[in-house]
């Protein structure tokens, strides 16, 4: 569907397409997930083309895009490989987004143009071991001294982790109030700082993943994102911008599970028809069909408010839980529709549901999304 896009949105598309069936066509996908093959070379040349760029101003290096044509390659990239996508939404909407916002003049001239060019990589660290839906109980802490601050903890499943030159780590600073936790921009090569890498995962293998450890690391005064206490405030609007593009790439999932489907159930003949002629195949063709119209619309509301520059946290969640649903679904319906086939890496449909598995439950699983959406309609949130 093409979806009223304007002039530039609608090239945007077409440029991230084809580069995404040039650079990332399905052996390549294929091979970097059996190997959890960092896609290197496939990112830079992104930064290089500019489509890491995103809405960060020209003025740090970014692309300048409006919110729909940032959900365009985020739908596009997904469709060839969710890993990549996942690099770009790391980088650009956790991180380089969460600059933008709360950052310094010097943070945002030295981090950003560094970031959309994809020279340095970014990540953001929030999980912990003992603490995920309920970010408050994390541990990691930030001792101020008389130059800076010294930082003790350790993170887990932190995308990007293990790339990472610039480490947005989230950190409580005062001891009995864990509502005023602090967010630092951390420099990864800083002695006391170290990653391990996080292998056997089910989804988004070739995505880097890891566990942080921080050991006495002292980081500079300067080194805080926004103001001491800022931490939940910064993680949350970092978590608006990720969960829309979480949204996208779900989008671009059930997408391409419905274009498998379609073509697939075209050339399966049973019974001396195509499958496609099958009312129960039909059936599963209409689901993806309605879910991905309905994903779409969703995600691009969200977009439309972001444009406007208005709090966006409500639709961002609606659309991140319910393109992440949806993507799952489809990709689930895509393998039945493959038969054996689908069950084979030979089609990418099984590799769109592994994919597809993380979304519901990183960025705030789904069941913390409904508790989001719920809190706004009743008034009464049932989380902190
Ligand atoms: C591949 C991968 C990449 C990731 N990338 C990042 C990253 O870049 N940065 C980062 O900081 N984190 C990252 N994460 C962590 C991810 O965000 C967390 O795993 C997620 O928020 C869930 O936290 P948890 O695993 O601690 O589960 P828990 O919070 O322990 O939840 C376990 C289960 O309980 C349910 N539950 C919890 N509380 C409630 C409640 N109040 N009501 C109903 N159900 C509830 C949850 O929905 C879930 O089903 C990543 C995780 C993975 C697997």
């Amino acid at each position: 569907m093409d979806f009223r896009f304007n002039e530039t949105q609608r090239l945007l598309k077409e440029t991230a397409s084809q580069f995404a069936s040039e650079k990332i066509p399905n052996h390549v996908a294929r091979e970097n997930d059996i190997h959890e093959r960092f896609p290197l070379e496939i990112v830079k040349e992104m930064g290089q083309l500019g489509l890491f760029g995103g809405p960060i101003p020209s003025k740090y290096g970014g692309a300048d895009l409006d919110y729909i044509s940032y959900a365009i390659i985020n739908e596009e990239i997904s469709k060839a490989c969710s890993s990549v996508r996942t690099v770009l939404s790391v980088q650009i909407s956790l991180v380089a987004s969460t600059i933008l916002k709360w950052g310094s003049e010097k943070q945002k001239s030295l981090y950003l143009p560094k970031l959309c060019s994809v020279e340095n990589f970014g990540c953001f660290a929030l999980t912990e071991p003992d603490a995920g839906s309920d970010a408050q109980q994390i541990k990691t802490f930030a001792r101020k001294t008389q130059n800076g601050w010294i930082l003790n903890g350790n993170k887990i499943w932190i995308s990007n982790g293990g790339v990472a030159d610039i480490a947005l780590v989230i950190a409580q600073t005062e001891k009995d109030n864990p509502r005023r936790m602090t967010a630092f921009l951390v420099e990864t090569q800083t002695d006391g700082f170290s990653t391990k890498d996080i292998h056997g995962k089910l989804g988004l293998r070739s995505s880097n993943t890891a566990e942080i450890f921080m050991e006495n690391v002292e980081i500079p005064e300067d080194a805080i994102l926004g103001e001491v206490g800022d931490g939940f405030k910064v993680a949350m609007s970092a978590l608006d911008n990720g969960r829309y593009s979480v949204a996208a790439g779900c989008l671009g999932i059930a997408q391409a599970s419905l274009e498998s489907s379609v073509l697939f159930s075209k050339e399966r003949h049973t019974f001396g028809k195509p499958i496609a002629a099958r009312q129960l195949v039909q059936d599963l063709i209409a689901q993806m069909v309605v879910d991905v119209e309905a994903s779409r619309l969703l995600l691009y509301k969200a977009g439309e408010i972001k444009n406007a520059g208005k709090k966006n946290t409500r639709e961002t969640s609606i659309a991140k839980f319910y393109c992440s649903e949806s993507a799952l679904k489809a990709a689930n319906n895509a393998i039945q529709i493959h038969g054996g086939m689908g069950y084979s890496n030979e089609y990418p449909v099984e590799r769109y549901m592994r994919d597809a598995r993380i979304a519901t439950i990183y960025e705030g699983t789904s069941q913390i999304q409904k508790l989001i959406i719920a809190g706004f309609e009743t008034g009464i949130r049932s989380i902190s």
